[in-house]
């Protein structure tokens, strides 16, 4: 049986360690998440982001603008985000609605205080290795790899998925850990192919086990990133077939949550993430991660 990669113990080493760095600062470190409209999964994730800064101690503001404001008015809520002192972090949660222009609103964040290291200034100093906030989810993975002893250097790594969020970041990464480095995406030719040769896959296209057994190389490390809810029998049957016990755990449950790895074929990989606890708790952990270091550099800056 493959090792099974802890997100929630690599999530809980990374928030200790931010401890004594928050209480280091004069005054706590502010995180201003907006979040459009009424979206049940978005207010999810954005709920168990407050939490986490309560539980290690930063300060937190939500903001929660009517799904009718209009791209003008949430730049003026950016503005005044970008104006204020105690705010060191800014997160636009997304989907936003699809009147918004997501693209103007994500290039009105000041760019030391885009905690998702999405602003293009800060995708430029990504993939020329400068400083800067990076990617959570990415770099959470690298953070597992390397707190794992997982080596990167010399090694096949593929990443199937190419979002600016998520594949991009993720192979630029890697990359610069010295990995040999393919980028899969929907109109990859061989990709079973390509996933065999993998010494590390990462898996982040959003299809419920779209990677099967015979994609994965004997020993390889399988880093799954897809969160994909089964919420109806054909879909818990397109996947798992008529696995009895997957069957019966959706029957109890209502939905299954499955990566894009096929959680029941991975048995030669040499280690995996698990969905859930694998890679989401450490993107929560890389955006604390990423607010307390805009917070040490405003108070260097100040
Ligand atoms: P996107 O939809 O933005 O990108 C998906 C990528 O997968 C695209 O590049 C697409 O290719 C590729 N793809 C789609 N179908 C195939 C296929 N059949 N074969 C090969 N490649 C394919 O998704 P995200 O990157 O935003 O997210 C990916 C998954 O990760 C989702 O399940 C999401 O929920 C999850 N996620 C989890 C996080 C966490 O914290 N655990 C954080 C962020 C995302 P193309 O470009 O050609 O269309």
């Amino acid at each position: 049986m493959p090792r099974l990669l802890d997100g929630k113990l690599v999530r809980d080493q990374i928030l200790s360690e931010l401890k004594p760095r928050i209480a280091a600062l004069h005054s706590r470190p502010g995180l201003a998440v907006v979040l459009v409209g009424a979206n049940p999964a978005s207010e999810i994730y954005v709920r168990n982001k407050v939490k986490t800064c309560e539980d290690i101690g930063l300060f937190s503001e939500k903001i929660t603008p009517p799904a009718t404001i209009t791209t003008d008015e949430l730049l003026n809520v950016i503005a005044d985000l970008n104006a204020r002192p105690e705010i060191d972090g800014i997160l636009v949660q997304m989907p936003l609605p699809t009147h918004i222009d997501s693209r103007r609103v994500l290039l009105a964040i000041a760019p030391h205080k885009d905690v998702d290291g999405f602003h293009p200034y800060n995708v430029g100093n990504l993939v020329s290795g400068n400083p800067g906030p990076r990617a959570c989810t990415p770099a959470g993975i690298m953070e597992m790899l390397r707190r794992c002893e997982i080596p990167v250097a010399g090694k096949n790594a593929v990443v199937v998925g190419r979002s600016d969020i998520v594949g991009k970041p993720m192979a630029l990464m890697l990359l610069h850990q010295h990995a040999t480095v393919t980028i899969c995406h929907s109109k990859t030719a061989d990709l079973p192919g390509e996933c065999r040769r993998a010494d590390i896959l990462v898996a982040a296209i959003g299809k419920a086990g779209l990677i099967r057994g015979n994609f994965i190389k004997p020993g390889a490390t399988v880093i799954d990133v897809g969160m994909n809810r089964l919420n109806t029998p054909a879909e818990v049957g397109a996947v798992f077939g008529d696995n009895a016990a997957k069957r019966a755990e959706f029957e109890k449950k209502g939905s299954l949550l499955v990566g894009d790895v096929h959680p029941l074929e991975v048995d030669q990989a040499g280690a995996v993430t698990p969905v859930p606890g694998g890679v989401g708790p450490l993107t929560i952990a890389m955006l604390m991660a990423n607010t307390v270091a805009a917070a040490e550099a405003h108070t260097a800056r100040s």
